[in-house]
């Protein structure tokens, strides 16, 4: 297609004027007092984060369609499940460097080999972070044939501890017993997409049965996370709500 010299310098005129900030960017950044220093939490896309504190860099659950265009190495990639919305070789490669570590339930470990597993329950610690891995699975929305999208034991959500502060990335769940067993979480990100995880308003639910203080819904692809947040008005946890799909490969890339 030919554009008109009129149209051409029209578009050349509007795109010299975008501002940087209206661009398709992670963020914004998130960022947490902790007793350890300050710990900046960067939304990427969908069920992908950054995380830095302490001159460390932490990634979950790169993958596609991300933009990850433009982001330094992490010093470790967490991954929660086999799904290619989390399980993303190609981005995982990308954002790693020489001693980059890889943590992942065993699941993931056979495809990335070069993770190190950690089971539901468990807990490492790694530099200045305790990570505990929690089961993360479907009670109700299962698959035509029955079984679950997500079965007991495959993935890992996760709870990372830094400096008396506990953040929670649920991954791909519904309201769980272990969930409701969680403790003193003082930041929370939570899924809602079905068939896979919950309703905006199963979420609410699940959020209200541990409490966290703070709360994020991730991974919303096709849901209202306004329902959720309305939900949850007046339970004394605070919602906050980010646009987790902007930042998106541009079309022609893909
Ligand atoms: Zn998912």
């Amino acid at each position: 297609m030919t554009l008109s010299p009129r149209l051409a310098a029209l578009l050349g005129l509007s795109l010299a004027f975008v501002p940087l900030a209206a661009l398709a960017a992670p963020g914004p950044v998130q960022t947490f007092s902790t007793s350890a220093g300050p710990v900046k939490i960067t939304p990427i896309y969908h069920a992908a984060v950054m995380i830095e504190a302490g001159g460390d860099r932490i990634y979950l659950d790169p993958a596609k369609p991300a933009d990850i265009s433009g982001l330094p190495p992490g010093d470790l990639v967490l991954i929660t499940d086999i799904h290619g919305d989390h399980m993303d070789a190609d981005d995982i490669k990308a954002l790693s460097k020489a001693g980059t570590d890889i943590i992942a339930p065993a699941s993931v470990q056979a495809t990335i080999t070069a993770a190190k597993p950690l089971a539901n329950g468990d807990s490492t610690m790694w530099r200045k972070w305790k990570i505990t891995a929690v089961p993360m699975y479907n009670v109700t929305h299962l698959q035509p044939n029955g079984t679950a999208f997500h079965t007991k034991g495959r993935g890992d959500g996760y709870v990372l501890s830094y400096g008396g502060k506990n953040f929670y990335f649920a991954g791909d769940t519904e309201g769980t017993p272990e969930m409701a067993a969680l403790k003193n979480i003082d930041v929370a990100f939570i899924p809602m997409n079905l068939p896979y995880t919950m309703t905006p308003d199963e979420a609410a639910a699940a959020v209200k049965t541990f409490k966290p203080k703070i709360v994020y819904p991730y991974h919303y692809k096709g849901q209202d996370p306004a329902v959720f947040q309305k939900d949850l008005a007046g339970s004394g946890i605070e919602v906050r709500l980010l646009d987790w799909y902007a930042n998106e490969i541009p079309k022609a890339a893909k």
